[in-house]
């Protein structure tokens, strides 16, 4: 398979945020020292600014340059514009690989599905898979399903391929949780499947899986996920159940689409998020 990473991107951080460098650092020094998937390491490039400005206004661009928190979880971090396009970068990547016919996986910080049209928000600076969808889009893809099982509801990714054509957006998210959006379905081509806090991880299946088969039901030619690892049971934001056999089941889940796919890293702030990656991973790869 292969892993669009660049170390780079642990090189920024603010104290005490569970979005910190150890997520990739580790997780890295994981998947280097394994020997069950054979990974191929692939280091993202540069966006040009046409390709951003699908999902983005100029002044939202322009605005990651001015050196001013974003909100009380969103700091500014010296360098963060050129982060957030490292990580759209690898986004390209990974729908490049898939188009080849490979399992691929973008392991890169920050994440971006809360990212908006015009706004940074939840640790999120610009919308990696809303850009990616609506690249492959505008590159040839007939129609691109997002599937985003990360534990806070993707606003961001929604936001922007809300009605738009040939594309759409599912998401299985804790409510209530941030960012509180995601209650109901939105538009012709968003569907929202919040989950009560605490709820037994084989009810949490449950919900995975009838997500998953409206997602067939929409027939995508390529299917963009994001891939967050915050259902876990001890992670330290959210309330919810999933395990690690359980991220294993969703790789698994995923592969068995049968259509090319990709995965962006979105959250997971526990220690185990290694391992929960490493699951999955396997589940992709069918081991
Ligand atoms: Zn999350």
């Amino acid at each position: 398979m292969k892993i669009i990473t660049d170390e780079r991107c642990t090189g920024y951080s603010s104290r005490g945020h569970p979005e910190r460098p150890e997520r990739v650092a580790r997780t890295l020094a994981r998947l280097r020292e394994q020997k069950e998937i054979p990974i191929e390491w692939i280091t993202p490039g540069t966006v040009e600014d046409a390709i951003l400005l699908r999902a983005h206004t100029p002044e939202h661009l322009a605005r990651l340059r001015i050196h001013r928190d974003f909100d009380g979880d969103t700091p500014y971090y010296e360098g963060i514009e050129t982060y957030a396009r490292s990580a759209v970068a690898a986004g390209l990547e990974a729908l490049k690989a898939a188009r080849a016919g490979e399992v691929a996986f973008s392991l890169m910080r920050p994440p971006g599905h809360h990212a908006t049209k015009d706004r940074a928000m939840g640790f999120c600076f610009l919308s990696s898979m809303a850009i990616a969808a609506l690249h492959a889009l505008a590159t040839g893809t007939k129609r691109v399903a997002v599937f985003d099982f990360d534990v806070h509801h993707g606003n961001g990714t929604e936001a922007i391929l809300l009605n738009k054509p040939d594309a759409a957006f599912f998401s299985i998210h804790q409510h209530p949780c941030y960012p509180g959006t995601g209650t109901a379905n939105v538009g012709d081509n968003c569907f929202n499947y919040p989950v009560a806090p605490h709820t037994p991880r084989e009810e949490y299946r449950k919900v995975i899986s009838r997500a998953l088969e409206e997602l067939k039901k929409f027939k995508p030619e390529l299917v963009a996920v994001s891939a967050g690892f915050d259902a876990y049971a001890h992670d330290p934001i959210a309330q919810e159940t999933l395990e690690a056999e359980d991220f294993h089941w969703l790789g698994e889940q995923v592969r068995a689409l049968s259509v090319p796919t990709f995965s962006l890293l979105e959250g997971g702030y526990s220690n185990e998020l290694p391992e929960l990656i490493f699951a999955y991973l396997k589940g992709l790869n069918g081991k």
